[in-house]
């Protein structure tokens, strides 16, 4: 954005001018019609429209100057049809040469338009959301350049607050036409988290309505902007320093990078242009904020979505410092549902989260930074649930249900009671598996299992002590990547893994080696779009066509662990010669842990993710050459059943109780067994009790899960009968049923067994 100064001192005028119009007398309807005139005049075009969005998803014409006064009302296009259609349903510009050649042009013939023949066309946008279209139209064929695109969207930010005003059409149509009232609604998104809430809704900055969009001084709106952008520095610099209400972590990573984005000078330069073109400092960040949501709507890049939703998330951080409105937490509920559009991890911390009691979000990602924060607290989420912030007043009373990706609003008396009793059910059941976390995890007939931990984020490492699991089955190393925004280097991986040990204290850790590609993208890491990331280039394929990177984690895990005991894990080794490869690089780093004269661990344990189908047929080559073995069901059933975990649609659509998988299963009990390999399962059907019943029941004596997946399963091995159990998954297990979880549930209600 960096205009002509000519170009800069015209916009001011017109800005100028519109803003007499604006504060001058009459109706909205009044102004609306003389902004018209004023623009075509100023931008010299025979036509200038607008057109607002009622409910139904229909644009009406409501003022012009040019087209036949006639239709002014009675105009009408559905969002998608005509170029104005076009452009409401893009939320893009158009410019064109040659309007009436354009396959979406449509002639109405009572606006009398046949004549015009180039057309400039820009959203009214306002909170990412389209609230009309406003064009400029020319009798000759012209063309319209960048700078007049730009103006022309400047304008539509200032008949945007003029329809956000409610004066025009009512503030609940422009609410949503689809809003639903006072009735009871439910809602589908995707489980961000699992868990059950309820409590009021709290909405999440609702977005400031800008009083003054032309500045009355253009100097001073520099000043103000300089100092909010500082006080918003400041902030977030403390922020940082309190750790956000956590313990010191990765959490501190993501806040830093956090600070990088608030010291962007790109982002506070396109925003100190905009003021130059006349807006107010409030205009000015929500114009260079409506282009940022524009642009993320249209990524399709993980990474970049996931940038821009911090911008987005500093933009109205920066707009609070500026409207002098900021949150005060104690006016808020004791414990409430915060409902976003999206959600910045500093803003979760912001919230004093302890009173999150869930959190919805109408966009995001499960792999996205608050996803995983929000995991790491245990505040249950459903994301991208749609136009939920619109669906919701604030207080109204919410309830997310993570377990089964829906969210209530509004639910009746009944429906609350159910819940709330469930709520508290489960926290009974949480108190008493607290209670019993020292408890063994010994079954009926005297077989122990072995309960681990999956983590990956060091505030996990808490529910070591907090579940009394023996150690960490899985630590997914790739998280604490994710969660930064440049390549650790060795010395900053050495530290963190070092911090993950010391957490640990004498109990194992089972690192996992980077496992990124699929959908855990890393903007440090060149790659090409791929149609199918899941079987793409992902995990130990990237750590042996990069084997810098993957020596460099591999010497971090040795320098933190001398004296230790080191398990090191291989995710999604599909061949034994990959499994040759990597361990031979490890082999590498520690020869040259010795050359340099280090302390090497006191032993090294290397071993496989059972992840690809493959390796069933490579098992016994497998056992010759790994100290141990995992299997991880989450990806193992998506390529068994050739079916993507993370399709929502395809969720429920195998089931690992079934045939195939437990005959799998039985298979690398054997083998591993038959060769004293040591077996874990580390996927997610270890942490679910029934599944982990059937698990144990095949032969699997160490479980590796979620946090607070342990006491559950606790519980269940210590009211289990292992010899029945299995004799019974062996009656049974060849059945040619589509699930066997009936058969299962019937017989765990049969014999006491706490599922
Ligand atoms: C698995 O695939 O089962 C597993 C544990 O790995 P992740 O879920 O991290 O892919
Ligand atoms: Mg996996």
């Amino acid at each position: 954005m960096s205009e002509a100064p000519g170009v800069v001192s015209g916009t001011r005028r017109l800005l100028r001018r519109l803003r007499d119009t604006m504060a001058g007398s009459g109706t909205a309807q009044q102004r609306l019609e003389r902004i018209v005139r004023l623009v075509a005049a100023e931008m010299l075009a025979e036509v200038c429209s607008v057109y607002v969005m009622r409910a139904g998803e229909v644009l009406e014409l409501f003022a012009t100057e040019g087209l036949r006064l006639e239709a002014v009302h009675r105009t009408r296009l559905r969002v998608g049809e005509g170029l104005i259609g076009l452009i409401a349903a893009t939320a893009r510009p158009l410019a064109l040469a040659d309007a009436q050649s354009h396959p979406g042009f449509v002639y109405r013939p009572e606006t009398g338009e046949e004549i015009y023949h180039s057309l400039m066309g820009v959203p009214i946008l306002r909170s990412a959301r389209v609230l009309g279209v406003l064009a400029v139209q020319n009798r000759t064929p012209r063309h319209y350049d960048d700078d007049e695109v730009e103006i022309l969207q400047t304008i539509a930010m200032i008949i945007a607050e003029l329809i956000a005003g409610g004066d025009l059409i009512s503030p609940r149509e422009i609410a949503e036409s689809r809003m639903t009232g006072t009735l009871p609604v439910r809602l589908v998104g995707i489980r961000f988290n699992p868990g059950l809430a309820i409590g009021p809704a709290v909405l999440h900055m609702p977005r400031p309505r800008i009083e003054q969009v032309v500045a009355e001084d253009v100097t001073a709106e520099i000043e103000r902007l300089r100092r909010a952008v500082a006080a918003m520095r400041d902030a977030i610099d403390e922020l940082v320093a309190a750790g956000g209400g956590l313990g010191a972590g990765e959490h501190r990573d993501i806040l830093e990078a956090y600070r990088m984005f608030a010291a962007d000078r790109g982002w506070v330069a396109r925003i100190v242009d905009a003021i130059r073109s006349g807006l107010t400092a409030e205009a000015a960040v929500q114009k260079v904020r409506d282009e940022t949501s524009r642009r993320m709507m249209q990524a399709s890049d993980p990474y970049l979505r996931e940038r821009l939703v911090d911008l987005e998330d500093l933009a109205n951080r920066l707009q609070r410092h500026l409207s002098d409105r900021l949150l005060d937490k104690f006016e808020l509920p004791r414990e409430f549902i915060l409902v976003a559009r999206i959600l910045g991890p500093a803003e979760l911390m912001d919230f004093s989260h302890r009173r999150i009691a869930g959190l919805v979000l109408e966009e995001g990602s499960p792999t996205a930074h608050v996803a995983i924060i929000a995991r790491a607290l245990d505040i249950p989420v459903v994301g991208r649930v749609e136009n939920v912030t619109q669906r919701v007043e604030p207080g109204d009373t919410v309830i997310v249900d993570g377990d089964h990706a829906r969210v209530l609003i509004r639910p009746s008396e009944d429906i609350r009671q159910a819940v709330t009793a469930n709520i508290e059910a489960r926290g009974h059941r949480r108190a008493s598996f607290e209670r019993m976390r020292s408890a063994p995890a010994v079954s009926r007939d005297g077989i122990e299992v072995k309960l681990m931990l999956n983590a990956g984020l060091l505030m996990d490492m808490a529910q070591l002590a907090a579940t009394g699991a023996e150690g960490v089955g899985l630590f997914r190393t790739e998280l604490a990547l994710m969660v930064r925004e440049t390549f650790p280097s060795v010395d900053e991986q050495t530290d963190f893994y070092r911090r993950v040990f010391e957490q640990a204290g004498s109990r194992p850790v089972i690192f996992r080696t980077f496992d990124i590609g699929g959908d855990k993208v890393l903007p440090y890491l060149a790659r090409s779009a791929e149609d199918n990331p899941a079987m793409g280039w992902r995990a130990i394929r990237i750590g042996l066509d990069r084997p810098a990177m993957l020596r460099e984690q591999l010497r971090a895990l040795i320098r933190a662990a001398p004296g230790r005991q080191l398990y090191v894990k291989f995710p999604m080794v599909a061949e034994l010669a990959e499994f040759d490869r990597a361990r031979a690089l490890l082999d590498l780093e520690l020869a040259r842990a010795r050359q340099e004269g280090r302390q090497p661990p006191a032993s090294v344990k290397v071993g496989v993710m059972l992840e690809v189908p493959a390796l069933l047929w490579q098992l016994s080559g497998l056992c010759e050459r790994v100290d141990f073995l995992s299997v991880g069901t989450n990806d193992l059933l998506q390529f068994l059943f050739a079916c993507d975990r993370g399709n929502p649609r395809l969720a429920d659509r195998y089931d690992p109780l079934s045939a195939p998988m437990l005959r799998l299963l039985r298979e690398v009990v054997a083998g591993t067994g038959a060769a004293a390999v040591p077996l874990s399962m580390c996927g997610e059907m270890a942490g679910n009790p029934l599944e982990a019943m059937v698990l144990i029941a095949l032969g699997f004596r160490t479980l590796s899960m979620a946090g607070a997946a342990i006491g559950p399963v606790r519980a269940m091995v210590r009211s289990l009968d292992v010899a029945a159990a299995a004799a019974f998954v062996d009656e049974i297990s060849a059945r040619p049923d589509h699930s066997l979880k009936s058969r299962f549930e019937a017989y765990a209600r049969d014999h006491l067994v706490e599922i």
